[in-house]
């Protein structure tokens, strides 16, 4: 089945929670339009001597409430209507979980895995230096993001660093924590998810102990997330990765799977501790919750009529289509919608943030206790919504996130 365009897919989302909230059709344009979208040419001379010539985009969609925050992606697939509709997701999400960002995602067009150490490096600071006069702490703190990590952003705050002359290191997040990076920002985004199943199956009226997990992808999201759900009591019976999966109906070992992980290649294909499964298996599978932790689109309007799940908390981006969340939906299943069960990775990029402007630094207690609140609080927030307008979550959180960010900007009026 084609993909869907990303863009179009967000505006989707976002056109039926503005329909029911009935947002000012002003407003829903000039929301629907990003602030600046840079397009930038990264010349890199290679190790042989000649040069190629790669594009890169940095979007920023909104920064009513902050500056712009998201993460930069190196990815052959790369184009601008995913760099679009990556940053207008951000600046939702961040208002889901009130932080003080607006939205933004970069991106280049490159397989990384085809370049050098030195190549990389070279291509990470110049495509710094092209963004440059729009990034910085107060307008645009960009972060990692698929085939980026802190060993780039390392690279990319020396390059930010160099050019304005004064040690300021917190125009990046992600970094290494020797660097000024936080603490706990590894386990971000799976202690997020841990704290958002919490309160879904406390709402719902699910014991953790009667729960039985089954999820799709087992890298930094899925792993953790995995741990964190063993951790409150819940039976993980399924976990699947690109190259396969294991099914244990008595409950998987996810230490000892994330070191037969570690120790074969990436994968936990062929782990022996269970019957092999299919990558997709997991997100059919007859348990009360199941995780998608890997890709965008793998529910969908064509194998919907499968998921037997009671609630889904949707770790990565965008797992479900706009048209499979509404059969879901008129089913009952309760979905938990990404940008409120991910966002802990930006909250803790945002503690990461705080940290370096007063530097300060927290304890790894503080940042779990501090991510908590945060995610807790927006769960609720999210409910409340849902509550009034008598709709799904997905659409209370666009909703919830839509108000906060058209009130940030009607306070402030459109200039001039
Ligand atoms: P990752 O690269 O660490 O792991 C991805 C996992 O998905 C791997 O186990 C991979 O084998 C698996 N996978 C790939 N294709 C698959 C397939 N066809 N079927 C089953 N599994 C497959 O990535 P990650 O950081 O864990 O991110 C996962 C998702 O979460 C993405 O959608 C990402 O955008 C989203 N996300 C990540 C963060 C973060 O902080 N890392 C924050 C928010 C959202």
């Amino acid at each position: 089945m084609k993909k869907a365009n990303p863009f179009e897919e967000a505006l989707r989302t976002f056109d039926k929670a503005a329909g029911i909230m009935g947002l000012d059709s002003d407003m829903a344009k000039i929301l629907k339009n990003h602030e600046r979208v840079l397009e930038v040419s990264v010349p890199v001379r290679m190790d042989d001597g000649h040069y190629e010539v790669f594009k890169g985009y940095r979007a920023q969609h909104n920064t009513a409430k902050g500056p712009a925050k998201g993460g930069i992606r190196f990815h052959p697939d790369v184009t601008l209507d995913e760099v679009k509709a990556l940053s207008f997701w951000m600046t939702w999400k961040c208002a889901v979980v009130d932080i003080p960002y607006g939205g933004g995602k970069g991106g280049v067009v490159v397989d990384p895995s085809k370049l050098s150490m030195g190549e990389l490096e070279r291509l990470s600071r110049r495509y710094i230096v092209e963004i440059l006069p729009i990034i910085g702490p107060n307008k645009d703190v960009p972060a990692p993001d698929v085939n980026t990590n802190p060993q780039i952003m390392a690279w990319m705050t020396d390059t930010y660093i160099m050019h304005v002359g004064y040690p300021e290191i917190a125009t990046f997040t992600g970094k290494p924590l020797e660097l000024g990076g936080s603490k706990g920002r590894i386990e971000a985004t799976g202690r997020g998810v841990q704290y958002i199943t919490r309160e879904a199956l406390k709402y719902i009226g699910l014991e953790p102990s009667k729960v039985r997990a089954a999820i799709q992808g087992f890298g930094n999201v899925g792993s953790y997330t995995a741990r964190f759900l063993v951790e409150d009591g819940i039976k993980v019976v399924a976990i699947s990765d690109a190259f396969g999966g294991v099914y244990n109906p008595n409950g998987l070992d996810v230490e000892d799977m994330i070191r037969y992980r570690d120790t074969h290649g990436g994968t936990i294909n062929g782990y022996p501790n269970g019957e092999p499964i299919s990558s997709d298996d997991p997100l059919f599978m007859d348990v009360e919750l199941v995780i998608p932790a890997a890709l965008d689109e793998v529910i969908r309007e064509d194998n919907v009529d499968k998921v037997r799940a009671q609630v889904i908390v949707e770790a990565a981006n965008g797992p479900i289509t706009s048209e499979a969340n509404r059969v879901l939906t008129e089913r009952g299943v309760f979905v938990v919608p990404d940008i409120l069960a991910n966002a802990g990775g930006v909250t803790v990029s945002y503690f990461e943030w705080a940290q370096n402007r007063y530097s300060y630094y927290w304890e790894i207690e503080q940042v779990r206790s501090e991510l908590r609140r945060f995610m807790t609080k927006a769960f609720h927030n999210v409910m409340e919504v849902r509550e009034k307008y008598n709709v799904d979550p997905k659409s209370a959180a666009y909703i919830l996130a839509i108000e906060r960010v058209a009130s940030a900007m009607r306070l402030r009026g459109i200039y001039p």
